[in-house]
């Protein structure tokens, strides 16, 4: 704590001559006034100043310049000093936000409105020099400006390195206590000098407070990532540390690893060219990330962990992210380095499908295959979808991966059909993803018309979570792939959160009992009771009953007594590729 006392200290010492800094604005129809108060204000030492001739422009001025006190003049043309102020103390970061009325008027009730509105003080038109140097003062001079001043860094207008400091160590503390993560993200700007020598001090001012609003635009484009907290002062956790490092302090993630989503979204906005007075500027930015439990220590030395891991990625050129944790950097990247192998992947031809046999409890016939696709890339040999699946359905690729899926998938079954192969059923795994696609049904149904396959031998997996959200958009889609000829099935039923009652209102053909009830289903009573009621409901409602991973004769036995339909398991067959498992057909 000493050394927080003696920054704060300094820190006081430099805030007198700060409040020249201040910035300035002014809304008034009528330039002239401004001019001259501009003129009164230069005079006593002010520096800086934000003339607004337009009230329609005026908020968006606000939210670009972010003033640390504005003169507002009531009656203007288009939108008035009252509307105005009413948008201000309505916008959580000028709630309080030091704001002079000044109005020509002497009526009293003009006044006590503004006050009413939240107006800090007010001055009459035309202005008196002296009166308002000493209103701008005691305004400027109060506590919560004087507190701003402290705390804030008055180029950027974002928190300080003191407040930084004093934030990490709370949320620090509260962690510790609660178990919670906490993420340091430290970020440095590459080559800043050059950027500030070629282009001068002024426009790297520029750059660093655009920057500022970036970051903060990606804190609050992610907010689905915090816990909320709904205290709207504290959401904005960004700081400026010095010169062209800021710091992000994310308190609030579920997990420490998604500090890397929120580095990468960063590096993306720094990224962007940025137009400067007719010139485009290019930066990146390096990020060194530290994570407490991982490192489980005091706010000082997270912060040297984060920069030099930040350094670390700047001597090898900059523009990326490491994490100070050998291990969770390790993580970091095999997860950039899988997805950016999962990118090539198609057009690489490395996916390819496993059939697993669907077979009659009573006749141990195969009736039908399940597809299950497989990635053969090369370096770690097939890849199951259990660590790539995920994955592509958080980039997207799952779409694409999804068609080459379900088109494989039908020329299969077309291919065994005329082999004369016929009565047999093709089972595809459908993704949330993948149904949601605008032109997803079109797609279907164009590959339906192009094979010749009887499309009842189609059958399209879907989980049960799907269901969980717009459940009437999802039953109208599956209405619709009915109507094409297809059946659907829900997968892993049993898992999610449907109860059984709605089973008749969803369109639907068959369930598949989840692996882990068969699994569980011969030790655990509730369990077998909850199969004996799945099937008997199923079998009930006329659907197909598929009990999935049956590994053991005892549990065959279980399903065919409780007159389960299919199964699907190791004990009859693995997923196989499609020369095995033709064979198999053909016997
Ligand atoms: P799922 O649809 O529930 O597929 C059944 C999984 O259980 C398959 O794993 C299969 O190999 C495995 N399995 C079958 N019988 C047994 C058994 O007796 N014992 C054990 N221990 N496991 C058994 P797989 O192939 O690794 O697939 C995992 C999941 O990946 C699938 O679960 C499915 O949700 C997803 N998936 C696979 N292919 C696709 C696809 O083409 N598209 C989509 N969207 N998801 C797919
Ligand atoms: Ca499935
Ligand atoms: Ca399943």
């Amino acid at each position: 704590m000493d050394k927080l006392m003696q920054e704060e200290l300094q820190i006081k010492d430099e805030l007198q001559s700060q409040l020249l800094d201040a910035t300035i604005m002014m809304i008034d129809d009528e330039k002239i006034n401004m001019e001259v108060v501009k003129a009164y204000l230069e005079n006593a030492g002010y520096r800086r100043f934000v003339l607004v001739e337009k009230s329609t422009e005026a908020m968006d001025v606000l939210n670009e310049t972010k003033p640390d006190i504005l003169l507002l003049d009531l009656i203007m043309p288009e939108v008035s000093g009252f509307e105005i102020l009413t948008k201000v103390r309505a916008n959580p970061i000028f709630k309080h936000l030091s704001l002079i009325v000044l109005t020509s008027s002497d009526d009293t009730e003009t006044k006590l409105k503004a006050l009413e509105l939240g107006a800090t003080d007010f001055l009459a038109k035309p202005v008196d020099p002296s009166e308002l140097l000493l209103r701008l003062r005691n305004t400027l001079g109060a506590k919560a400006y004087m507190d701003q001043l402290a705390y804030f860094d008055p180029l950027t207008k974002l928190p300080n390195r003191h407040r930084f400091f004093e934030r990490f160590d709370w949320a620090l503390k509260k962690a510790k206590r609660h178990n919670d993560n906490v993420a340091l993200l430290h970020i440095e700007l590459d080559n800043f000098n050059k950027i500030n020598d070629t282009i001068g001090l002024e426009a790297g001012d520029e750059i660093l407070f655009l920057v500022a609003r970036r970051i903060e635009s990606v804190i609050r484009d992610t907010d689905i990532l915090w816990n909320d907290s709904g205290d709207d002062e504290e959401m904005v956790n960004v700081f400026r540390l010095d010169g062209n490092v800021f710091s992000l302090l994310l308190d609030r993630i579920e997990k420490s690893e998604n500090a890397a989503l929120v580095a990468e979204r960063i590096s993306e906005v720094i990224r962007k060219p940025i137009n400067l007075h007719n010139r485009e500027i290019y930066i990146t930015a390096s990020i060194g990330i530290a994570v407490y439990p991982g490192e489980n220590t005091d706010c000082y030395a997270m912060l040297k962990l984060a920069s030099s891991a930040k350094d670390f990625v700047k001597n090898k050129g900059g523009d990326a992210i490491q994490f100070s944790s050998m291990e969770i950097n390790n993580m970091y990247e095999r997860r950039l380095s899988l997805e950016s192998r999962l990118r090539k992947a198609l057009e690489n031809d490395e996916f390819l499908l496993h059939y697993q046999p669907k077979v009659n409890i009573e006749t141990n016939q195969i009736e039908g295959v399940e597809a299950l696709v497989r990635w053969n890339n090369g370096q770690d040999g097939l890849v199951p979808p259990y660590e790539f699946i995920h994955l592509a359905e958080e980039t997207g690729l799952i779409i694409p991966i999804g068609e080459w899926v379900l088109h494989t998938a039908v020329a299969q079954l077309e291919k065994w059909n005329q082999e004369g192969i016929q009565s047999i059923s093709m089972s595809v795994n459908l993704s949330m993803k993948q149904i949601e696609a605008a032109d997803f049904l079109a797609k279907v149904g164009n590959t339906i018309d192009q094979s010749s396959i009887n499309p009842r031998h189609l059958i399209l997996e879907v989980t049960e979570s799907l269901l969980m959200n717009d459940i009437e958009g999802k039953i109208n889609i599956m209405k619709s792939l009915r109507e094409m000829g297809t059946k659907l099935s829900i997968d892993d039923f049993g898992t999610g959160y449907s109860s059984l009652s709605y089973l008749s209102r969803l369109p639907v053909d068959e369930l598949k009992i989840d692996r882990s009830f068969v699994m569980n289903m011969l030790h655990d009573n509730q369990i077998s009771a909850v199969v004996s009621t799945i099937i008997f409901l199923a079998n009930s409602f006329g659907l197909q009953t598929v009990a999935e991973g049956v590994e053991k004769r005892g549990e065959l036995l279980f399903l065919q007594e409780k007159q389960c339909k299919q199964y699907q398991g190791y004990l009859f067959s693995k997923p196989l590729p499609e020369s095995e498992l033709s064979g198999l057909l053909k016997k």
